[in-house]
């Protein structure tokens, strides 16, 4: 069966008045219709830009793609017109941000925001709208839902904003969500209900999710396979069961090791010694030998080619098959 998405070999840079910073540098990954993609990193990895590629919503200049396809049931994107790339918006592919405040309107009510989006796209009239819009704000939870269509995103608690966001992308029932980061600015205990119900539309619905984190206790509970990125590239790509119990790639590990618990959610992923390379400079041969406890000499030379492991994992270090056999 085809994807729902396929993103290959997907290239961007950035490019101001200090230099040129290599933001994506080959990225690759597909999703299929139903299924969790985790894609896990600290910030600066890539993670975010990937999304926006997919979306077409990277502001451009500074950002160039480079090269690449993206691909929604086959059919490519990136080149397609600007009209054909509105229609898939929304409609195929929906996006979720960290920061609901943003990505609501201040001045329309929530009610209007989700309405205004069923008229211009599904022709609408005005009652048929409101009455959706009531339903999609109680199939994500909001109680009250036949008040709280108008109010403004201000009148708002953080989670139900959120919930009000999640809302909004299901309007033209995407076959396809994107959640970048859905649930970072939320309290524990919220964070946990807006994953629940994100988890629960995605098995109703049979939608594809990427959820974009750093956040290794949402992933574990969540995912179906995982993606770690670093330096605008993919390190690892497996499913979840099998990147928990044995890494293939020594940044994964350290991930895992930084996690103490991970029945402990909201952890952040800071106790890896050093920091991110600057993508104007990533480090030559493996971007991650810098901080890599398992770096050898041939590390700094040569740039590891991906090692596919079976069932389609695979990891970019040289000592990937030693890594799953030894430990
Ligand atoms: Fe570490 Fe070398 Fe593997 Fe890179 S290739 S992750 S530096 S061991
Ligand atoms: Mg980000």
């Amino acid at each position: 069966t085809t994807p729902l998405l396929e993103v290959e070999d997907l290239r961007v840079e950035f490019r101001t008045g200090d230099g040129v910073a290599s933001v994506l540098n080959g990225v690759s990954y597909h999703v299929m219709a139903g299924e969790t993609l985790a894609v896990l990193g600290e910030s600066g990895s890539g993670k975010s830009v990937t999304a926006q590629t997919i979306m077409g919503i990277l502001d451009m200049p500074p950002a160039v793609i480079l090269g690449g396809e993206v691909r929604f049931h086959g059919e490519e994107l990136l080149k397609a017109k600007p009209s054909r790339r509105m229609e898939v918006r929304g409609d195929g592919i929906a996006m979720i941000f960290q920061d609901a405040l943003s990505a609501l309107n201040p001045v329309f009510t929530v009610g209007f925001q989700i309405e205004e989006q069923l008229k211009v796209r599904r022709g609408m009239g005005k009652a048929e709208a409101r009455k959706r819009a009531i339903e999609l704000l109680d199939l994500v939870k909001i109680p009250n839902a036949k008040g709280r269509v108008r109010n403004y995103p201000h009148e708002f608690s953080g989670g139900m904003r959120q919930r009000a966001m999640i809302a909004m992308s299901l309007a033209l029932d995407p076959e396809l969500l994107i959640a970048d980061e859905p649930t970072t600015a939320l309290d524990v205990t919220v964070q946990a209900q807006i994953m629940d119900l994100l988890r629960e539309i995605q098995r109703e619905r049979d939608m594809g999710l990427i959820l974009i984190t750093h956040d290794l206790g949402v992933v574990a509970e969540v995912a179906d396979r995982i993606a770690v990125m670093y330096a605008g590239r993919i390190v690892e790509q497996a499913d979840v069961f099998s990147l928990f119990r044995n890494p293939a790639h020594p940044y994964t590990e350290a991930l895992l090791q930084s996690l103490p618990r991970l029945d402990l959610k909201g952890q952040e992923l800071k106790a890896i010694k050093g920091l991110p390379p600057s993508l104007a400079n990533i480090p030559s041969g493996c971007p991650f030998h810098p901080r890599c406890p398992r770096a050898v000499d041939r590390c700094k030379q040569e740039v590891p080619d991906y090692h596919q492991l079976g069932g389609g994992r695979y990891s970019a270090c040289h000592f990937a098959e030693e890594l799953i056999t030894h430990g």
